[in-house]
């Protein structure tokens, strides 16, 4: 039989037999030989559904099982301050916006929230901020101090840029990681989106705190108005060739709009999952956790994806009141934060141990 006389539905079996057929030989170099795929195969990947996803999604469980058994790592999240001085378009505590209250914990408050998770059994406390000098150096350092003098939680920071001298002093305090996410590496995006900001002063940012010993951690947006497929791709690559121990991805969810926000690009949802999926496929050992905006997303997925490549699960304990003024982004309710709520949490994981079949 020529090819001519190969029906339409034939020729749909024969490319879905060679999609997987693709997709098994990427996933399981990946897997086996730590294969970092290229942007091609990046994008081909990326547009995977249903049952084909599917394998990606537990190859990357798979491989996080293997490096870090069923261990998950809680981390207690605490957004101290909104007030900031930047305008990031996507951000709903950005400076310009007038629709919210601002507010700032004093230390003693500070204190008593990180005593309150030291006793969950929760060992790191994340401080969360927008970047402001309402909070000196001199502030930053003596919470800091204060924290490591009173508990024996380690510390991770997410306060900004800072310059090269700060991030010594913070790492002389004491402060032991350091979260900023550099968002896109798509130079004409971030400028659109970060009027009053520089993607190189990030990336040296995170130069400057590998130097000084504390453990930096980035990561970006998935879906930011202007985006594509292609630029998620890149920006897989462009984060693992930063070779970093911790990273972190979410999909750009726009914030009320009471004042015009560009809506984000129109990819399959999918594209969110296998994104995360592959993060860990290309990073076995990266430190992963399961952002809250994907809640947003597709409400329960941040559980979803503890089974899809994330090993790290970030409970707030910013108050509710307070909660709801840092709308970073639009988001529905997904605090965390009593201990009968993180045994919830233990007992559902528990019984997420998904088959994994490798090809
Ligand atoms: S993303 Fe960060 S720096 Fe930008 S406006 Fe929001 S809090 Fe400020």
């Amino acid at each position: 039989m020529s090819t001519f006389e190969i029906k339409k539905k034939d020729r749909e079996f024969l490319d879905n037999l060679k999609q997987k057929e693709k997709t098994e030989v990427l996933v399981n170099r990946m897997v086996r030989e730590k294969y970092i795929p290229n942007l091609a195969e990046i994008r081909f990947l990326l547009s995977l559904e249903e049952e084909l996803a599917g394998l990606v999604y537990d190859a990357a469980h798979q491989v996080q099982l293997d490096n870090f058994e069923d261990k998950l790592q809680i981390r207690g999240i605490l957004e101290f301050s909104n007030i900031c001085e930047k305008n990031c378009k996507y951000c709903g505590i950005r400076k310009n916006n007038k629709y919210i209250s601002r507010y700032h914990l004093s230390l003693d408050e500070i204190l008593q929230i990180a005593r309150e998770i030291e006793k969950t059994d929760i060992t790191t406390i994340v401080l969360q901020s927008g970047e402001s000098r309402y909070y000196p150096l001199s502030s930053l350092i003596s919470i800091i101090k204060a924290i490591k003098e009173n508990t024996s939680l380690a510390l991770t920071l997410s306060t900004g840029v800072h310059t090269r001298e700060e991030i010594e002093k913070l790492a002389e305090a004491g402060c032991d990681r350091f979260l900023l996410r550099f968002e896109t590496s798509d130079q004409k995006i971030f400028s659109e989106m970060h009027p009053d900001d520089n993607l190189l002063t990030r990336l040296n940012c995170l130069e400057n705190l590998k130097r000084s010993g504390i453990v930096p951690g980035s990561g970006f947006m998935i879906g930011l108005p202007g985006s594509n497929l292609s630029t998620v791709a890149r920006d897989l690559l462009f984060l693992t060739g930063l070779n970093l121990p911790m990273a972190g991805i979410g999909p750009y969810i726009p914030v009320n709009p009471k004042e015009v926000i560009a809506s984000p690009a129109t990819l399959n949802t999918d594209v969110y999952f296998l994104a995360v999926s592959l993060l860990r496929l290309m990073n076995p050992q990266m430190h992963i956790p399961a952002t809250t905006a994907f809640d947003n997303l597709v409400p329960g997925s941040r559980i979803l994806l503890l089974n899809r490549g994330c090993n790290v699960f970030m409970p707030s304990f910013t108050r509710d009141e307070l909660r709801k003024k840092y709308s970073i982004y639009q988001r529905r309710e997904t605090t965390c934060n009593t201990k009968d709520k993180l045994e919830n949490l233990h007992e559902k994981l528990q019984k997420k141990k998904p088959e994994v079949n490798l090809p």
